[in-house]
């Protein structure tokens, strides 16, 4: 599904632009994680307590099973403009403060690796990190740790496709579900940055709020509305930006009977 995803999302960026349909990066994001939801092992909970004054980061993710135990991301989305393949938001402020602060401040707290998700269409792709099978329109979602890209933006000249896309630390990312270690195994001379050691954001143990979307979403039943779960039950801090969405992606339920269900509720075959 996450190869899907990705290969849509490159085409859908190209068929925007040539449609001359303006397309934000807001509208992937709904639209990818409305696909990750619609799959028998995911769910999406929304955080209806987080309006714009509080919102931090796009969206977190837990992705693993209750065998394996889940890793946690804290993920910004950014979508590639045409002029240049540049990504114009990267340095994005938020009232006051550099959005890639508040990702990696939130990221810090939960224990998540802090991510950039990178949706692309480009017409030269030079580099393509993943070793599993070799399709460039798997870039459609790019996924790099935040301080790649804190890099790229105290340098002149890096905030665009060409660069991001050739550090090797920037994969497609359906290789956070299928490849993962072979990644994390690449470090980069500067030992700063680099995906993080896996120990640094691998969770035992779901939250409760997450573990409940999931045991009511095995329950459902075609004809029965869905519910994606509960408002996290956690408090929220004065002065703290939080997460507009939760998504789990449970591995572990991606047996051959979900993929056939899952491959039928996609919203787009592209
Ligand atoms: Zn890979």
């Amino acid at each position: 599904m996450f190869e899907l995803l990705a290969s849509t999302t490159w085409r859908t960026i190209l068929r925007a632009k040539q449609n001359q349909i303006a397309l934000g990066e807001d509208a992937i994001t709904s639209i990818n994680l409305n696909a990750i939801a619609s799959f028998a092992g995911g769910v999406a909970v929304e955080d209806t307590r987080i309006d714009e004054a509080k919102k931090g980061c796009d969206f977190e993710v837990w992705i693993g099973s209750a065998d394996e135990g889940w890793c946690r991301y804290a993920v910004q989305a950014k979508k590639i403009s045409f002029r240049g393949f540049r990504y114009e938001k990267l340095r994005h402020r938020v009232r006051g403060r550099d959005q890639i602060e508040i990702l990696q401040e939130y990221a810090a707290k939960v224990r998540a690796a802090p991510i950039f998700c990178f949706f692309n269409f480009a017409p030269h792709v030079d580099v393509f990190n993943c070793k599993r099978d070799h399709d460039e329109t798997q870039l459609g979602c790019m996924v790099l740790p935040a301080a790649v890209v804190e890099d790229a933006l105290r340098t002149r000249g890096r905030r665009h496709f060409g660069w991001l896309h050739a550090q090797q630390e920037a994969i497609p990312w359906r290789c956070l579900i299928t490849c993962l270690p072979g990644h994390l195994a690449v470090r980069t001379p500067s030992a700063s940055l680099g995906w993080q050691n896996l120990e640094s954001f691998h969770h035992e143990e779901l939250p409760h709020d997450l573990q409940r979307g999931l045991r009511q979403k095995g329950s459902i039943h075609a004809d029965q509305p869905v519910s994606h779960g509960e408002v996290p039950s956690y408090p929220l801090q004065e002065g703290f930006f939080y997460p507009r969405w939760h998504v789990v992606v449970d591995t572990g339920e991606a047996g051959e009977d979900s993929r056939a269900r899952s491959s039928q509720s996609l919203w787009h075959r592209g």
